[in-house]
């Protein structure tokens, strides 16, 4: 079943045009890559489907809604949860803090509790820092941490925004491990990477950008023994 369905979709900044009618889904359980270079428009689309940039064009279904005017908010309250590029943890407050920022729109305390235990389950790490000023926190720590936080609102899609930049490649195999993990929990997962090897090895499928556009698109395997995407992306 298609969890989310988007349709046409176009962005504009002023006179620049970021995305160019853009379609693709995502099926409930899978985890899907979008894939390209810097600039070629794939944080528009994730920050069109949370409700932070309108589109100029286009509409975006979840789980059978039409969501493209739907406030950000509401959009996070009906089990879509993004984690941006950058990560964006709350320095000032703990990694405990933090997470509980994730589920301010979960009135329940037991089922936030029971998913405090499942993310400290998750990322050990973040339980023995649980005290720590997040700001303190490794780049792959915050990046766990900004991942925590998304799951605290019990998601069924779950957005991640280039979640190995920047880390040791120790934390990027983790980082993809985790992913895998989340997914077979029963979350489903729109990645975007320029990480395509790896992001392309844990996908079920993928698209790829190229200046706004899709040009083309696959299952994990099939993109990642592409001729024109190992040329393109994969270093020959
Ligand atoms: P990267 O991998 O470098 O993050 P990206 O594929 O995520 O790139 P976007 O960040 O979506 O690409 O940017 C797509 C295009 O839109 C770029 O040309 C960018 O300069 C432009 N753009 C993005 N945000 C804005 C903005 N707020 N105002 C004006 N132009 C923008």
């Amino acid at each position: 079943m298609s969890m989310l369905k988007v349709d046409q979709l176009s962005v504009h900044y002023g006179v620049i045009q970021a995305v160019k009618d853009v379609t693709f889904e995502v099926n409930e359980g899978e985890v899907v890559s979008l894939i390209g270079a810097n600039g070629a428009g794939k944080t528009s689309i994730l920050r069109t489907i949370s409700g932070l940039v309108r589109p100029s064009s286009g509409s975006i279904s979840f789980l059978g809604n039409e969501i493209q005017k739907v406030p950000a908010q509401k959009i996070v309250a009906s089990g879509l949860s993004h984690v941006p590029e950058g990560r964006h943890v709350f320095s000032g407050l703990t990694v405990l803090e933090n997470l509980e920022m994730g589920a301010f729109l979960k009135k329940d305390r037991d089922e936030n509790q029971a998913n405090l235990k499942k993310v400290f389950d998750r990322f050990p790490r973040l339980e023995e820092r649980k005290n720590q000023d997040a700001a303190t926190l490794s780049g792959g720590e915050q990046q766990m941490l900004a991942m925590g936080r998304a799951l605290m609102s019990t998601p069924k899609l779950l957005l991640l925004d280039e979640p190995s930049m920047g880390l040791a490649p120790i934390f990027i195999q983790e980082i993809f491990d985790i992913i895998q993990d989340i997914q077979k929990q029963g979350t489903t997962v729109l990645l975007i990477e320029q990480n395509a090897n790896m992001a392309l090895s844990i996908s079920n499928r993928g698209y790829v950008l190229e200046t706004g556009s899709i040009v083309l698109s696959g299952t994990g395997q099939e993109l990642l023994t592409s001729d024109d995407v190992r040329k393109a992306y994969l270093g020959g």
